[in-house]
Protein backbone atom coordinates (compact mmCIF):
# COMPACT_ATOMS: atom_id res chain seq x y z
CA UNK A 1 0.00 0.00 0.00
CA UNK A 2 1.29 3.49 -1.19
CA UNK A 3 1.36 6.65 1.33
CA UNK A 4 -1.44 8.49 2.47
CA UNK A 5 -2.40 10.86 0.25
CA UNK A 6 -1.92 14.57 1.46
CA UNK A 7 -2.82 18.06 1.25
CA UNK A 8 -0.47 20.57 -0.81
CA UNK A 9 -0.19 23.71 0.56
CA UNK A 10 2.41 26.92 0.55
CA UNK A 11 4.31 24.14 -1.55
CA UNK A 12 4.51 21.08 1.26
CA UNK A 13 2.55 18.42 1.46
CA UNK A 14 0.62 17.87 4.36
CA UNK A 15 -1.66 16.40 6.51
CA UNK A 16 -2.57 19.34 7.88
CA UNK A 17 -5.56 19.86 10.52
CA UNK A 18 -7.01 16.57 9.08
CA UNK A 19 -8.41 14.04 11.47
CA UNK A 20 -10.53 11.77 8.92
CA UNK A 21 -9.30 9.69 5.94
CA UNK A 22 -11.21 8.06 3.05
CA UNK A 23 -9.98 4.65 1.27
CA UNK A 24 -8.95 5.06 -2.49
CA UNK A 25 -9.28 1.78 -4.08
CA UNK A 26 -8.12 0.00 -7.36
CA UNK A 27 -11.51 -0.54 -8.57
CA UNK A 28 -10.13 -3.69 -11.16
CA UNK A 29 -9.24 -5.55 -8.25
CA UNK A 30 -11.34 -4.65 -5.75
CA UNK A 31 -8.52 -3.96 -3.21
CA UNK A 32 -7.54 -0.98 -1.32
CA UNK A 33 -4.55 0.78 -2.36
CA UNK A 34 -4.05 4.32 -0.80
CA UNK A 35 -6.52 6.66 1.63
CA UNK A 36 -6.38 10.25 1.25
CA UNK A 37 -6.90 12.62 4.00
CA UNK A 38 -10.09 14.69 4.51
CA UNK A 39 -9.55 18.38 4.86
CA UNK A 40 -10.98 20.45 7.45
CA UNK A 41 -12.03 24.67 7.46
CA UNK A 42 -8.11 24.79 9.10
CA UNK A 43 -6.91 23.31 5.79
CA UNK A 44 -8.52 25.57 3.72
CA UNK A 45 -7.28 28.50 5.73
CA UNK A 46 -3.85 27.19 5.40
CA UNK A 47 -4.09 27.23 1.82
CA UNK A 48 -5.84 30.55 1.64
CA UNK A 49 -3.40 32.29 3.69
CA UNK A 50 -0.45 30.79 1.62
CA UNK A 51 -2.43 32.16 -1.42
CA UNK A 52 -2.71 35.45 0.06
CA UNK A 53 1.04 35.62 0.83
CA UNK A 54 1.64 34.59 -3.07
CA UNK A 55 -0.96 36.67 -4.98
CA UNK A 56 0.11 40.13 -4.61
CA UNK A 57 4.05 38.99 -6.38
CA UNK A 58 2.22 36.92 -8.98
CA UNK A 59 -0.63 39.00 -9.81
CA UNK A 60 2.44 41.24 -10.66
CA UNK A 61 4.53 39.20 -12.58
CA UNK A 62 3.90 39.78 -16.01
CA UNK A 63 1.90 37.58 -18.16
CA UNK A 64 4.50 36.56 -20.20
CA UNK A 65 6.52 35.89 -17.40
CA UNK A 66 3.58 33.80 -16.11
CA UNK A 67 3.32 32.17 -19.54
CA UNK A 68 6.80 30.83 -19.36
CA UNK A 69 5.89 28.75 -16.34
CA UNK A 70 2.71 27.18 -18.01
CA UNK A 71 5.18 26.30 -21.12
CA UNK A 72 7.69 24.34 -18.78
CA UNK A 73 4.02 22.83 -16.96
CA UNK A 74 3.04 21.95 -20.41
CA UNK A 75 6.07 20.26 -21.70
CA UNK A 76 6.34 18.14 -17.98
CA UNK A 77 3.03 17.51 -18.71
CA UNK A 78 4.08 15.79 -21.80
CA UNK A 79 6.62 13.91 -20.47
CA UNK A 80 4.59 12.37 -17.75
CA UNK A 81 1.61 11.58 -19.87
CA UNK A 82 2.45 8.02 -19.29
CA UNK A 83 2.46 8.15 -15.40
CA UNK A 84 -0.23 10.68 -15.15
CA UNK A 85 -2.45 7.86 -17.39
CA UNK A 86 -1.35 4.80 -15.36
CA UNK A 87 -2.34 6.49 -11.69
CA UNK A 88 -6.08 7.52 -13.35
CA UNK A 89 -6.24 3.84 -14.57
CA UNK A 90 -5.53 2.66 -10.99
CA UNK A 91 -8.07 4.79 -9.19
CA UNK A 92 -10.72 5.00 -11.73
CA UNK A 93 -10.19 1.85 -14.17
CA UNK A 94 -10.52 3.13 -17.29
CA UNK A 95 -8.81 1.50 -20.29
CA UNK A 96 -4.89 3.29 -20.22
CA UNK A 97 -5.32 4.80 -23.68
CA UNK A 98 -8.58 6.17 -22.59
CA UNK A 99 -6.48 7.72 -19.65
CA UNK A 100 -4.06 9.00 -22.04
CA UNK A 101 -6.35 10.92 -23.97
CA UNK A 102 -7.84 12.38 -20.79
CA UNK A 103 -4.45 13.61 -20.11
CA UNK A 104 -3.81 14.80 -23.99
CA UNK A 105 -7.38 16.61 -23.88
CA UNK A 106 -5.77 18.70 -20.49
CA UNK A 107 -2.72 19.30 -22.59
CA UNK A 108 -5.18 21.04 -25.20
CA UNK A 109 -6.19 23.45 -22.26
CA UNK A 110 -2.60 24.39 -21.16
CA UNK A 111 -1.85 24.80 -24.53
CA UNK A 112 -4.16 27.53 -25.06
CA UNK A 113 -3.31 28.99 -21.38
CA UNK A 114 0.24 29.21 -23.19
CA UNK A 115 -1.36 32.63 -25.44
CA UNK A 116 -2.29 34.22 -21.64
CA UNK A 117 -0.43 37.98 -22.96
CA UNK A 118 -2.83 38.09 -26.31
CA UNK A 119 -6.24 36.59 -24.03
CA UNK A 120 -5.52 39.58 -21.98
CA UNK A 121 -5.20 42.15 -24.42
CA UNK A 122 -7.64 44.80 -23.82
CA UNK A 123 -9.44 47.29 -25.55
CA UNK A 124 -8.71 50.90 -26.22
CA UNK A 125 -10.23 53.93 -27.51
CA UNK A 126 -8.39 57.30 -28.42
CA UNK A 127 -10.08 60.42 -27.57
CA UNK A 128 -13.14 59.07 -26.30
CA UNK A 129 -13.41 63.07 -25.58
CA UNK A 130 -11.11 65.87 -26.65
CA UNK A 131 -7.60 65.17 -24.60
CA UNK A 132 -9.28 61.74 -22.92
CA UNK A 133 -8.38 58.30 -23.79
CA UNK A 134 -10.77 54.95 -22.58
CA UNK A 135 -9.20 51.53 -21.87
CA UNK A 136 -10.13 48.24 -20.59
CA UNK A 137 -7.46 46.08 -18.62
CA UNK A 138 -9.02 42.77 -17.44
CA UNK A 139 -6.98 41.94 -14.21
CA UNK A 140 -7.01 38.61 -11.85
CA UNK A 141 -9.69 37.85 -9.37
CA UNK A 142 -7.17 37.00 -6.80
CA UNK A 143 -7.96 33.24 -5.05
CA UNK A 144 -10.27 30.90 -6.80
CA UNK A 145 -10.82 27.36 -6.18
CA UNK A 146 -12.02 24.01 -8.59
CA UNK A 147 -14.32 21.27 -6.73
CA UNK A 148 -13.33 18.44 -9.35
CA UNK A 149 -15.28 14.81 -10.14
CA UNK A 150 -14.03 11.81 -10.02
CA UNK A 151 -15.02 10.40 -13.64
CA UNK A 152 -11.56 12.77 -15.27
CA UNK A 153 -8.83 13.21 -12.01
CA UNK A 154 -6.42 15.09 -14.83
CA UNK A 155 -8.50 16.74 -17.47
CA UNK A 156 -11.19 18.46 -15.65
CA UNK A 157 -9.02 20.30 -12.89
CA UNK A 158 -6.71 21.36 -16.18
CA UNK A 159 -10.13 22.97 -17.53
CA UNK A 160 -9.72 25.33 -14.72
CA UNK A 161 -6.04 25.77 -12.82
CA UNK A 162 -3.79 26.29 -16.24
CA UNK A 163 -6.00 29.09 -17.19
CA UNK A 164 -6.95 30.74 -13.91
CA UNK A 165 -3.07 30.80 -12.69
CA UNK A 166 -1.80 32.05 -16.15
CA UNK A 167 -4.53 34.72 -15.58
CA UNK A 168 -2.80 35.99 -12.36
CA UNK A 169 -5.11 34.06 -9.90
CA UNK A 170 -3.83 31.56 -7.21
CA UNK A 171 -5.61 28.72 -7.43
CA UNK A 172 -7.19 25.75 -4.88
CA UNK A 173 -7.92 22.63 -6.10
CA UNK A 174 -10.29 20.34 -4.15
CA UNK A 175 -10.01 16.97 -6.18
CA UNK A 176 -12.33 14.11 -6.24
CA UNK A 177 -11.58 11.64 -2.67
CA UNK A 178 -11.93 8.57 -4.93
CA UNK A 179 -9.26 9.19 -7.08
CA UNK A 180 -7.20 12.03 -6.01
CA UNK A 181 -3.16 10.77 -6.30
CA UNK A 182 -2.73 12.60 -9.86
CA UNK A 183 -3.94 16.60 -7.90
CA UNK A 184 -0.38 15.96 -6.11
CA UNK A 185 1.71 15.09 -9.27
CA UNK A 186 -0.12 17.90 -11.17
CA UNK A 187 1.02 20.08 -7.86
CA UNK A 188 4.63 18.29 -8.25
CA UNK A 189 4.97 19.71 -12.01
CA UNK A 190 3.62 22.54 -11.38
CA UNK A 191 6.40 23.50 -8.89
CA UNK A 192 9.04 22.03 -11.17
CA UNK A 193 8.04 24.35 -13.94
CA UNK A 194 8.77 27.31 -11.23
CA UNK A 195 5.55 27.86 -10.08
CA UNK A 196 5.85 30.03 -6.79
CA UNK A 197 4.71 28.46 -3.63
CA UNK A 198 1.14 29.42 -2.62
CA UNK A 199 0.22 30.06 -5.86
CA UNK A 200 -1.29 26.62 -6.70
CA UNK A 201 -2.51 24.47 -3.72
CA UNK A 202 -4.60 21.28 -3.33
CA UNK A 203 -7.10 20.64 -0.33
CA UNK A 204 -8.39 17.19 -0.37
CA UNK A 205 -11.43 16.21 1.17
CA UNK A 206 -15.11 15.82 1.30
CA UNK A 207 -18.56 18.14 2.03
CA UNK A 208 -16.24 19.46 4.95
CA UNK A 209 -13.71 20.83 3.06
CA UNK A 210 -16.33 22.52 -0.05
CA UNK A 211 -18.56 24.38 2.86
CA UNK A 212 -15.06 25.64 4.14
CA UNK A 213 -14.29 26.68 1.08
CA UNK A 214 -17.40 28.07 -0.14
CA UNK A 215 -17.75 30.08 3.15
CA UNK A 216 -13.90 31.64 2.85
CA UNK A 217 -14.91 35.02 1.87
CA UNK A 218 -11.57 35.59 0.66
CA UNK A 219 -11.64 32.85 -1.91
CA UNK A 220 -13.60 34.97 -4.62
CA UNK A 221 -14.90 32.21 -7.34
CA UNK A 222 -15.45 28.49 -7.93
CA UNK A 223 -15.79 26.48 -10.93
CA UNK A 224 -17.23 23.19 -9.87
CA UNK A 225 -17.71 19.97 -11.66
CA UNK A 226 -19.75 16.93 -10.73
CA UNK A 227 -23.66 15.68 -10.60
CA UNK A 228 -26.56 18.33 -10.37
CA UNK A 229 -27.91 18.32 -7.14
CA UNK A 230 -24.30 19.36 -5.80
CA UNK A 231 -23.63 21.49 -8.62
CA UNK A 232 -27.23 23.75 -7.63
CA UNK A 233 -25.68 23.75 -4.00
CA UNK A 234 -22.52 25.21 -5.08
CA UNK A 235 -24.39 27.48 -7.40
CA UNK A 236 -26.67 28.65 -4.40
CA UNK A 237 -24.41 28.93 -1.55
CA UNK A 238 -21.35 29.88 -3.50
CA UNK A 239 -23.70 33.07 -4.61
CA UNK A 240 -24.38 33.68 -1.02
CA UNK A 241 -21.00 33.99 -0.10
CA UNK A 242 -20.43 36.66 -2.41
CA UNK A 243 -18.62 34.38 -5.13
CA UNK A 244 -19.15 34.24 -8.56
CA UNK A 245 -19.70 30.68 -9.68
CA UNK A 246 -19.57 28.25 -13.06
CA UNK A 247 -21.16 24.81 -11.74
CA UNK A 248 -21.09 22.39 -14.40
CA UNK A 249 -23.33 19.48 -13.73
CA UNK A 250 -25.24 16.10 -14.54
CA UNK A 251 -25.87 14.83 -18.29
CA UNK A 252 -28.19 12.73 -20.32
CA UNK A 253 -27.10 12.80 -23.53
CA UNK A 254 -28.91 11.47 -26.88
CA UNK A 255 -27.88 10.63 -30.09
CA UNK A 256 -30.77 10.45 -32.59
CA UNK A 257 -30.11 7.97 -35.64
CA UNK A 258 -31.92 9.23 -39.05
CA UNK A 259 -32.70 6.50 -41.05
CA UNK A 260 -30.79 7.63 -43.87
CA UNK A 261 -27.44 7.66 -41.91
CA UNK A 262 -24.80 5.31 -42.16
CA UNK A 263 -25.58 2.62 -39.77
CA UNK A 264 -22.82 0.87 -39.58
CA UNK A 265 -20.42 3.96 -38.19
CA UNK A 266 -23.78 4.76 -36.39
CA UNK A 267 -23.59 1.76 -34.49
CA UNK A 268 -19.79 1.98 -33.80
CA UNK A 269 -20.55 5.70 -32.45
CA UNK A 270 -23.27 4.66 -29.99
CA UNK A 271 -21.12 1.78 -28.44
CA UNK A 272 -18.26 3.57 -28.26
CA UNK A 273 -19.68 6.78 -26.35
CA UNK A 274 -22.01 4.34 -24.20
CA UNK A 275 -19.52 1.93 -23.14
CA UNK A 276 -16.09 3.94 -23.38
CA UNK A 277 -15.13 5.01 -19.82
CA UNK A 278 -17.76 2.56 -18.60
CA UNK A 279 -20.11 5.14 -19.73
CA UNK A 280 -18.81 7.16 -16.64
CA UNK A 281 -18.63 11.01 -18.99
CA UNK A 282 -20.43 13.31 -18.72
CA UNK A 283 -20.83 13.32 -22.32
CA UNK A 284 -20.97 9.53 -22.60
CA UNK A 285 -24.28 9.17 -25.06
CA UNK A 286 -26.65 7.27 -22.79
CA UNK A 287 -29.96 7.68 -25.26
CA UNK A 288 -30.07 6.47 -28.82
CA UNK A 289 -33.48 7.96 -30.82
CA UNK A 290 -33.33 5.58 -33.12
CA UNK A 291 -35.87 7.01 -35.98
CA UNK A 292 -38.36 5.20 -37.93
CA UNK A 293 -36.29 2.06 -39.89
CA UNK A 294 -33.16 3.17 -37.91
CA UNK A 295 -34.62 1.59 -35.25
CA UNK A 296 -35.23 -1.98 -35.82
CA UNK A 297 -32.29 -2.17 -38.45
CA UNK A 298 -29.55 -1.15 -35.38
CA UNK A 299 -30.64 -2.35 -32.34
CA UNK A 300 -29.83 -6.25 -33.12
CA UNK A 301 -26.29 -4.39 -34.30
CA UNK A 302 -25.99 -2.81 -31.09
CA UNK A 303 -26.98 -6.43 -29.10
CA UNK A 304 -23.75 -8.24 -30.73
CA UNK A 305 -21.33 -5.34 -30.17
CA UNK A 306 -22.71 -4.88 -26.75
CA UNK A 307 -21.84 -8.60 -25.80
CA UNK A 308 -18.26 -8.45 -27.46
CA UNK A 309 -17.07 -6.05 -25.70
CA UNK A 310 -14.00 -7.01 -23.70
CA UNK A 311 -13.89 -5.40 -20.67
CA UNK A 312 -11.04 -5.99 -18.60
CA UNK A 313 -8.13 -4.60 -15.99
CA UNK A 314 -7.58 -1.11 -18.34
CA UNK A 315 -3.92 -2.05 -17.43
CA UNK A 316 -4.63 -4.75 -20.38
CA UNK A 317 -4.46 -3.27 -23.43
CA UNK A 318 -7.13 -4.56 -25.35
CA UNK A 319 -9.58 -3.41 -22.87
CA UNK A 320 -12.17 -1.81 -24.14
CA UNK A 321 -13.70 -1.07 -21.17
CA UNK A 322 -12.77 -1.25 -17.44
CA UNK A 323 -14.30 -1.50 -14.27
CA UNK A 324 -17.29 0.31 -12.75
CA UNK A 325 -15.56 3.48 -10.12
CA UNK A 326 -16.60 1.86 -6.78
CA UNK A 327 -18.59 -1.22 -5.33
CA UNK A 328 -21.63 1.98 -4.71
CA UNK A 329 -21.38 2.82 -7.90
CA UNK A 330 -21.94 -0.93 -9.12
CA UNK A 331 -24.45 -1.64 -6.67
CA UNK A 332 -26.52 1.59 -7.63
CA UNK A 333 -26.53 1.14 -11.64
CA UNK A 334 -27.02 -2.69 -10.82
CA UNK A 335 -30.23 -1.49 -9.09
CA UNK A 336 -30.96 1.02 -11.92
CA UNK A 337 -31.01 -1.87 -14.43
CA UNK A 338 -33.46 -3.80 -11.97
CA UNK A 339 -35.77 -0.19 -12.31
CA UNK A 340 -35.87 -0.16 -15.81
CA UNK A 341 -36.94 -3.95 -16.05
CA UNK A 342 -39.62 -3.42 -13.76
CA UNK A 343 -40.94 -0.28 -15.17
CA UNK A 344 -41.35 -2.55 -18.56
CA UNK A 345 -38.26 -1.74 -20.69
CA UNK A 346 -36.84 -3.96 -22.70
CA UNK A 347 -33.49 -5.81 -21.25
CA UNK A 348 -31.91 -6.67 -24.57
CA UNK A 349 -28.05 -7.17 -23.03
CA UNK A 350 -27.92 -7.31 -19.37
CA UNK A 351 -24.31 -6.70 -18.48
CA UNK A 352 -24.88 -7.65 -14.68
CA UNK A 353 -22.88 -10.39 -13.19
CA UNK A 354 -19.83 -10.31 -15.72
CA UNK A 355 -16.78 -11.77 -13.72
CA UNK A 356 -13.33 -10.84 -14.59
CA UNK A 357 -10.99 -14.02 -14.64
CA UNK A 358 -8.19 -13.33 -11.85
CA UNK A 359 -10.54 -10.26 -10.92
CA UNK A 360 -13.39 -11.61 -9.00
CA UNK A 361 -13.22 -8.80 -6.65
CA UNK A 362 -12.90 -6.21 -9.47
CA UNK A 363 -16.11 -4.22 -9.96
CA UNK A 364 -16.78 -5.31 -13.22
CA UNK A 365 -20.20 -5.14 -15.30
CA UNK A 366 -21.01 -5.68 -18.65
CA UNK A 367 -22.55 -3.26 -20.94
CA UNK A 368 -26.15 -3.00 -21.02
CA UNK A 369 -29.07 -2.27 -23.67
CA UNK A 370 -32.69 -1.68 -23.15
CA UNK A 371 -34.56 -1.11 -26.11
CA UNK A 372 -38.47 0.44 -26.36
CA UNK A 373 -37.65 3.17 -23.31
CA UNK A 374 -40.05 5.74 -22.72
CA UNK A 375 -39.99 9.37 -21.44
CA UNK A 376 -41.47 8.23 -18.27
CA UNK A 377 -39.18 5.70 -17.19
CA UNK A 378 -36.37 6.32 -14.34
CA UNK A 379 -33.68 5.01 -16.69
CA UNK A 380 -35.13 7.90 -19.18
CA UNK A 381 -35.05 10.24 -16.76
CA UNK A 382 -32.11 10.10 -14.52
CA UNK A 383 -28.50 10.11 -15.23
CA UNK A 384 -27.31 6.61 -14.91
CA UNK A 385 -23.71 7.44 -15.39
CA UNK A 386 -22.68 3.68 -16.28
CA UNK A 387 -22.33 1.37 -19.08
CA UNK A 388 -25.99 1.27 -19.81
CA UNK A 389 -27.36 2.23 -23.30
CA UNK A 390 -31.43 3.07 -23.73
CA UNK A 391 -33.18 2.91 -27.04
CA UNK A 392 -36.06 5.32 -27.84
CA UNK A 393 -38.09 4.81 -30.71
CA UNK A 394 -39.34 7.68 -32.63
CA UNK A 395 -41.57 8.42 -36.04
CA UNK A 396 -39.55 11.52 -37.09
CA UNK A 397 -36.59 13.95 -36.68
CA UNK A 398 -39.08 16.69 -35.19
CA UNK A 399 -40.40 14.08 -33.17
CA UNK A 400 -36.56 13.32 -31.71
CA UNK A 401 -35.95 16.63 -31.53
CA UNK A 402 -39.01 17.55 -28.97
CA UNK A 403 -38.23 14.68 -27.15
CA UNK A 404 -34.55 15.71 -26.51
CA UNK A 405 -35.89 19.49 -25.72
CA UNK A 406 -38.10 18.09 -22.85
CA UNK A 407 -35.47 16.96 -21.24
CA UNK A 408 -34.36 18.50 -18.12
CA UNK A 409 -30.47 18.31 -18.78
CA UNK A 410 -28.94 20.08 -22.01
CA UNK A 411 -25.27 18.91 -21.95
CA UNK A 412 -24.34 17.06 -25.13
CA UNK A 413 -26.19 15.76 -28.17
CA UNK A 414 -25.32 14.41 -31.65
CA UNK A 415 -27.42 13.47 -34.57
CA UNK A 416 -26.33 11.17 -37.51
CA UNK A 417 -27.25 11.76 -41.17
CA UNK A 418 -26.63 12.05 -44.54
CA UNK A 419 -28.96 14.55 -44.76
CA UNK A 420 -27.58 18.57 -44.95
CA UNK A 421 -30.80 19.83 -43.97
CA UNK A 422 -31.88 17.29 -41.28
CA UNK A 423 -28.45 18.18 -39.39
CA UNK A 424 -28.91 21.97 -40.25
CA UNK A 425 -32.30 22.00 -38.58
CA UNK A 426 -31.50 19.97 -36.09
CA UNK A 427 -28.56 21.76 -34.77
CA UNK A 428 -30.45 24.98 -35.09
CA UNK A 429 -33.37 23.59 -32.56
CA UNK A 430 -31.81 21.73 -30.32
CA UNK A 431 -31.51 22.95 -26.59
CA UNK A 432 -28.22 21.78 -25.59
CA UNK A 433 -25.27 23.40 -25.20
CA UNK A 434 -22.62 21.16 -26.71
CA UNK A 435 -23.74 19.46 -30.64
CA UNK A 436 -21.99 17.33 -32.44
CA UNK A 437 -23.27 16.18 -36.41
CA UNK A 438 -21.83 12.62 -37.01
CA UNK A 439 -19.88 13.08 -33.97
CA UNK A 440 -20.73 10.91 -30.93
CA UNK A 441 -19.23 13.56 -28.62
CA UNK A 442 -18.75 16.73 -29.42
CA UNK A 443 -15.94 17.89 -26.62
CA UNK A 444 -15.08 21.19 -28.02
CA UNK A 445 -11.60 22.30 -27.98
CA UNK A 446 -9.48 24.52 -25.63
CA UNK A 447 -10.46 27.80 -27.20
CA UNK A 448 -14.32 27.30 -27.96
CA UNK A 449 -15.48 26.32 -24.50
CA UNK A 450 -17.03 23.53 -22.65
CA UNK A 451 -20.42 23.80 -21.54
CA UNK A 452 -24.44 22.30 -21.55
CA UNK A 453 -27.56 24.40 -20.82
CA UNK A 454 -30.58 23.18 -18.40
CA UNK A 455 -29.22 21.41 -15.39
CA UNK A 456 -26.49 20.78 -17.08
CA UNK A 457 -24.74 24.11 -15.92
CA UNK A 458 -25.86 26.73 -13.03
CA UNK A 459 -23.68 30.26 -14.19
CA UNK A 460 -23.44 32.14 -17.01
CA UNK A 461 -19.93 31.56 -18.21
CA UNK A 462 -18.27 27.92 -20.08
CA UNK A 463 -15.39 26.28 -18.54
CA UNK A 464 -11.89 27.19 -20.94
CA UNK A 465 -11.80 29.25 -23.67
CA UNK A 466 -12.47 32.94 -24.11
CA UNK A 467 -15.54 32.72 -21.57
CA UNK A 468 -13.33 30.97 -18.68
CA UNK A 469 -10.81 34.07 -19.11
CA UNK A 470 -13.72 36.26 -18.91
CA UNK A 471 -14.79 34.23 -15.75
CA UNK A 472 -10.95 34.13 -14.22
CA UNK A 473 -10.76 37.99 -14.44
CA UNK A 474 -12.59 41.17 -13.83
CA UNK A 475 -12.62 44.46 -16.23
CA UNK A 476 -11.50 47.68 -14.93
CA UNK A 477 -12.12 50.76 -16.82
CA UNK A 478 -9.31 53.61 -16.83
CA UNK A 479 -10.53 56.70 -18.57
CA UNK A 480 -7.54 59.41 -18.67
CA UNK A 481 -6.84 63.09 -19.47
CA UNK A 482 -3.58 64.76 -18.77
CA UNK A 483 -3.45 68.03 -17.22
CA UNK A 484 -3.00 70.45 -20.65
CA UNK A 485 -6.49 69.29 -22.06
CA UNK A 486 -7.86 69.64 -18.25
CA UNK A 487 -10.45 72.66 -19.13
CA UNK A 488 -10.71 74.84 -16.32
CA UNK A 489 -13.88 75.58 -13.97
CA UNK A 490 -15.95 72.69 -12.12
CA UNK A 491 -18.35 70.77 -14.37
CA UNK A 492 -21.79 69.71 -12.77
CA UNK A 493 -23.23 67.89 -16.02
CA UNK A 494 -22.76 64.42 -17.24
CA UNK A 495 -19.93 64.67 -18.96
CA UNK A 496 -20.53 64.11 -22.78
CA UNK A 497 -17.72 63.87 -25.74
CA UNK A 498 -16.53 67.18 -27.15
P1 LIG B 1 -20.21 14.56 -7.30
O1 LIG B 1 -21.17 15.65 -7.52
O2 LIG B 1 -20.57 13.47 -6.35
O3 LIG B 1 -18.82 15.17 -6.75
C1 LIG B 1 -18.19 16.25 -7.38
C2 LIG B 1 -17.38 17.00 -6.34
O4 LIG B 1 -18.25 17.49 -5.32
C3 LIG B 1 -16.33 16.16 -5.64
O5 LIG B 1 -15.17 16.92 -5.44
C4 LIG B 1 -17.00 15.80 -4.31
O6 LIG B 1 -16.06 15.58 -3.27
C5 LIG B 1 -17.86 17.02 -4.03
N1 LIG B 1 -19.07 16.69 -3.28
C6 LIG B 1 -19.76 15.51 -3.30
N2 LIG B 1 -20.82 15.57 -2.49
C7 LIG B 1 -20.83 16.80 -1.93
C8 LIG B 1 -21.68 17.47 -1.00
N3 LIG B 1 -22.75 16.86 -0.48
N4 LIG B 1 -21.40 18.74 -0.66
C9 LIG B 1 -20.33 19.37 -1.18
N5 LIG B 1 -19.47 18.77 -2.06
C10 LIG B 1 -19.71 17.51 -2.43
O7 LIG B 1 -19.83 13.97 -8.73
P2 LIG B 1 -18.94 12.71 -9.08
O8 LIG B 1 -19.70 11.46 -8.73
O9 LIG B 1 -17.56 12.86 -8.55
O10 LIG B 1 -18.84 12.86 -10.66
C11 LIG B 1 -19.83 12.40 -11.54
C12 LIG B 1 -20.81 13.48 -11.91
O11 LIG B 1 -20.11 14.58 -12.48
C13 LIG B 1 -21.80 13.06 -12.97
O12 LIG B 1 -23.06 13.59 -12.63
C14 LIG B 1 -21.29 13.70 -14.24
O13 LIG B 1 -22.25 13.95 -15.24
C15 LIG B 1 -20.73 14.97 -13.70
N6 LIG B 1 -19.75 15.55 -14.61
C16 LIG B 1 -20.14 16.64 -15.33
C17 LIG B 1 -19.26 17.21 -16.21
C18 LIG B 1 -19.66 18.41 -17.02
O14 LIG B 1 -18.80 18.98 -17.66
N7 LIG B 1 -20.91 18.83 -17.02
C19 LIG B 1 -17.97 16.68 -16.38
C20 LIG B 1 -17.62 15.57 -15.62
C21 LIG B 1 -18.52 15.02 -14.73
Amino acid sequence: MSDTVLHYIGGQKTAGASTRTQDIFNPALGEKTSEVVLGTGADVDAAVAAAKAAFPGWANTPPVRRARVIFKFLELVKRDKEKLAKVITSEHGKVFTDACGEVERGIEVIEFACGIPALLKGEYSQQASTGIDNWTMRQPLGIVSGITPFNFPVMVPMWMYPLAIAAGNCFILKPSPTDPTASLMMADLMAEAGLPEGVFSVIQGDKEAVDAILENTDISAVSFVGSTPIAHYIYEKGAHYGKRVQALGGAKNHMMVMPDADLDKAVDALIGSAYGSAGERCMAISVAVLVGEAGDKIVPQLAERARALKVKNGMELDAEMGPIVTAAAHERISGMIETGVSEGAELVVDGRGLSVPGHNQGYFMGGSLFDHVTPEMTIYQEEIFGPVLSCVRVDSSAEGIELINRHRYGNGVSVFTSDGNTAREFASQIQVGMVGVNVPIPVPMAWHGFGGWKQSLFGDLHAFGNEAVQFYTKQKSVMQRWPDSIAKGAEFVMPTAK
